[in-house]
């Protein structure tokens, strides 16, 4: 699975600039899951979403290649 991941400044909790965003893309014949995690390594604090083209999240237009979190693309 390809690994994208960039450090996107202060964790909201803990302040301390190591805050990072990864994206992971999984795609299959009839499956296709692209997720994006919130992460910091210092305090823990972890946000996660992830778009599963066999759920209805794709189905209100939204764009999976961009992060619902901070909205950067990979
Ligand atoms: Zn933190
Ligand atoms: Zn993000």
């Amino acid at each position: 699975m390809p690994r994208n991941r960039r450090n996107i400044g202060e964790c909201p909790r803990c302040g301390k600039a190591s805050y990072a965003c990864s994206y992971n893309h999984f795609q299959s014949e009839d499956l296709r899951i692209d997720s994006w995690e919130h992460k910091c390594p210092d305090c823990g604090l972890r946000e996660t979403k992830a778009f599963r083209s066999d759920e209805d999240d794709l189905a209100e237009g939204l764009d999976p290649e961009v992060c619902p979190l901070c909205g950067r693309t990979p």
